[in-house]
């Protein structure tokens, strides 16, 4: 029988539950348990593919389609769980279901439909779901932090979950904040204290308390939290800041006990740590032996977590190469308003990634000529190929007003157009072009050394796509679709052979790339960057 995780936050929201929740299941995948992770979000969309970044951050794209939160990709990039639609629960999905049982007329044979039972039956079934017979562990992260009125159910439904299947089966871990207050010059615990109170009144006693701080906890600290929050002493276990890299959060949950602990209460088979390529991967990210900068150009630029995957994959890529890759956010509308040279000058690389509507995309078509015009390596992704089509077919075709009709719909030279299948959708939920798209590669193409194959599978969220109209005169004006659908008809990848690395996809391979094993795109395009900002150090005349 699989075994049960649940991970809670409290004190306050961002203290990082998705990359712990990731981090505790690599570091019990590690000791040989099967594990699976799932997210509950307890906001009423049915999944985040209809909210702004700047609400929640990245949307993350799974191979079946599904839109989940940012947290599934941390689960992704650390673990080998299996994640598809039922990874990601939102209340939305939970009403959603509950209500179209109700309005079937049956299901509730008559009865009033009531958050308990009804709701949290549908949250149980949801874990139970995910505890097949060919996994040890479940983890369950429930968004939010502890203290929502939103989070209650799910809440209430892990509690009633422990008791049905023994609470020896089921272990909470909560995550909490111990802040230093500078003027006292001390960390405080009370914020903790108060957060287990709460849970505790819910009905849940937390078995392992993970504490944030910025500085060591003092023995005598984590004794104090373990008294009044009623758990183990060796349970406290310190989670302090990260000055170097997120992958040390593994390794530090290990340092301090954590994956023990966890399965000594769980009674878990488990064998010894196997995480040495992992400590391998810290060192190389602490020790750098070359720096690139690469720019990303887009329009969500202040949120930290818009494009949170693009950033971790140029970092993975930069691992690949030993290589501290330094990351230029810019916003795409500064481009327009001061020009390329001056925000984009110095630069090694420049990627544009993914988005959605008008806003900046003068400024990203700007960016583009400037890497074409300069040779700088170049990366567009999704929104970022769709402006490298408009930019090649306005400068290289002389087709002025060449557009996306996303942007413009009277344009003469719609060079990027909605897909036929998008035609008569109304609905906006879900219903993109989603999830894993097989792909050709053209032989010798930058994309076919990079895959090292001809035949791939990538992760797409779009509902505009290049206009097959164009094509021969764009390639005949040297823009080769290097990539293309097995049928021929849907363009996946453009290159620009007159240029070092100029290359574009209508895909997201940043959710396909991994700490350990790069994204080979983003491992060539941070090569190619390297290998320019070396051959510009050697060249006087350019120097
Ligand atoms: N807005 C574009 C489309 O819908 C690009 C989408 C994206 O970059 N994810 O096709």
């Amino acid at each position: 029988m699989a075994k049960h995780i649940f991970v809670t936050g409290g004190v306050v929201s961002s203290l990082g539950k998705g990359l712990t929740s990731a981090s505790i299941g690599m570091v019990l995948e590690r000791r040989g348990l099967r594990v699976r992770l799932q997210k509950f979000d307890p906001y009423i969309n049915v999944d985040p593919g209809t909210m702004s970044p700047y609400q929640h951050g990245e949307v993350y794209v799974l191979d079946d389609g599904t839109e989940t939160d940012l947290d599934l990709g941390h689960y992704e990039r650390f673990t080998n769980s299996l994640l598809n639609k039922d990874s990601n629960t939102t209340t939305g999905k939970i009403y959603l279901s509950v209500i179209q049982k109700e309005r079937e007329g049956s299901y509730y044979d008559g009865n009033t439909v009531q958050v308990i039972p009804h709701v949290t039956d549908e949250i149980k079934e949801k874990i139970y779901r995910l505890a097949t017979d060919d996994v040890d562990l479940v983890i369950t992260e429930v968004g939010g932090t502890i203290g929502d009125i939103e989070s209650l159910p799910f809440l209430e439904a892990i509690r009633q979950f422990a008791q049905e299947v023994g609470r020896e089966n089921c272990l909470f871990i909560h995550l909490t904040l111990v802040p230093y207050l500078k003027a006292a010059g001390e960390l405080k615990t009370k914020p903790t204290q108060h957060s287990v109170g709460q849970l505790r009144q819910i009905g849940i006693q937390p078995d392992i308390l993970i504490c944030r701080t910025e500085h060591p906890i003092p023995q005598s600290d984590k004794d104090k939290i373990a008294l009044f929050c009623n758990v183990d002493k060796k349970a406290v276990i310190e989670e302090r800041d990260k000055e170097f890299t997120i992958y040390e959060v593994p390794l530090s949950l290990v340092n301090n006990g954590l994956d023990e602990l966890i399965v000594k209460r769980l009674g878990l088979k488990a064998g010894s740590l196997d995480i040495g390529d992992w400590r391998t991967l810290v060192d190389r990210v602490k020790k750098p032996q070359h720096e690139v900068t690469i720019a990303v150009v887009g329009k969500y630029i202040k949120h930290r977590d818009a494009y949170k995957s693009v950033y971790e994959s140029l970092d993975h890529a930069g691992i690949a190469h030993c290589s501290r890759v330094v990351i230029r956010r810019i916003e795409a509308e500064e481009i327009s308003s001061t020009g390329a040279e001056s925000v984009l000058g110095g630069v090694d690389g420049i990627l544009i990634p993914g988005g959605f509507g008008m806003r900046g995309i003068e400024g990203k078509i700007e960016a583009i000529r400037y890497a074409r015009a300069n040779d700088i390596p170049f990366f567009g992704i999704c929104l970022g190929m769709q402006c490298a089509v408009i930019e090649y077919a306005r400068d290289m075709l002389g087709l002025d007003d060449a557009n996306s009709t996303e942007f413009d719909q009277d344009t003469h030279h719609p060079v990027i157009s909605l897909m036929a299948d998008q035609k008569d959708v109304q609905e906006r939920g879900g219903t993109m072009r989603l999830g894993l798209w097989p792909c050709v590669l053209q032989e010798g193409s930058l994309a076919h050394k990079a895959y090292g194959k001809t035949e791939i599978g990538e992760r797409h969220r779009h509902r505009y796509e290049f206009n097959n109209d164009y094509r021969a005169r764009l390639a005949e004006a040297g823009l080769v679709a290097s990539g293309v659908s097995p049928d021929g008809r849907l363009v996946e990848i453009v290159e620009c052979p007159a240029n070092s690395w100029f290359l574009a996809v209508q895909f997201h391979p940043e959710f396909l790339s991994k700490p350990i094993k790069a994204h080979p795109l983003f491992r060539d395009f941070v090569g190619a960057s390297l290998a320019r900002r070396t051959s510009r150090r050697t060249d006087p005349v350019t120097n």
